[in-house]
């Protein structure tokens, strides 16, 4: 199995080493036909607006939503998250649109630019996650296809839709690998 972490702009180095340390073999996207040869994909955090230019320019944006629609599992974190909303609050920016969902960027707020949380989600056991939030989205609301997995002040930062996983914080920037490998076993269940 071979996963892809887009390595246009942002947090990929991380989620390389995650992933990694979890036993997969990775490719850094940087090309259209670098897509072909994966079976799920990353999208980090870092700058939606920017990776979203990029993804136009670049001719991944087509090419990842093809590979969606045929079943490829895509797991985004906070600007990932953002690129896979089919609903940006207040903004026209290019997206894949792939998660049937209104996110709200910055969402937090200034006092809130960045802070940790301890989650708790059935889903990865007892033990708390920790979520490292920085100047992150969230999702307003959600369609019934949806599945909430965790809520902060309840606002959505964990939802799966599908193939589809995203989070509003960074995981990839804790020792904490489950929800990596909770994507590892989604993509195993798609191959
Ligand atoms: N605020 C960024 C955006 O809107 C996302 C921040 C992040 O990915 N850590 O694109």
């Amino acid at each position: 199995m071979r996963i892809g972490v887009l390595a246009l702009q942002g947090a990929f180095r991380e989620h390389r080493l995650m992933l990694e340390g979890c036993g997969v073999e990775v490719t850094e996207v940087r090309k259209a036909v670098d897509v072909d040869g994966v079976d799920g994909l990353v999208i980090p955090g870092g700058e939606s607006t920017t990776i979203g230019k990029m993804l136009v320019d670049w001719g991944l944006m087509d090419k990842i939503k093809s590979r969606a629609t045929e079943g490829m599992a895509i797991y985004g974190t906070c600007a990932g998250m953002i690129l896979l909303a089919k609903e940006i609050v207040g903004s026209q920016q290019p997206r894949l649109g792939l998660l049937d969902v209104s996110v709200r960027r910055n969402a937090f707020g200034r006092q809130r630019e960045s802070f940790e949380a301890d989650l708790y989600v059935p889903e990865f056991g007892e033990q708390p996650l920790r979520a490292v939030f920085i100047r992150a989205p969230y999702i307003e609301s959600a369609g019934a296809a949806v599945k909430v997995l965790a809520a902060v002040d309840g606002h959505i930062v964990i939802a799966r839709q599908g193939k589809i996983l995203v989070t509003a914080f960074h995981p990839e920037l804790t020792q904490d690998d489950r929800i990596h490998r909770y994507f590892i076993d989604m993509v195993k269940d798609s191959a």
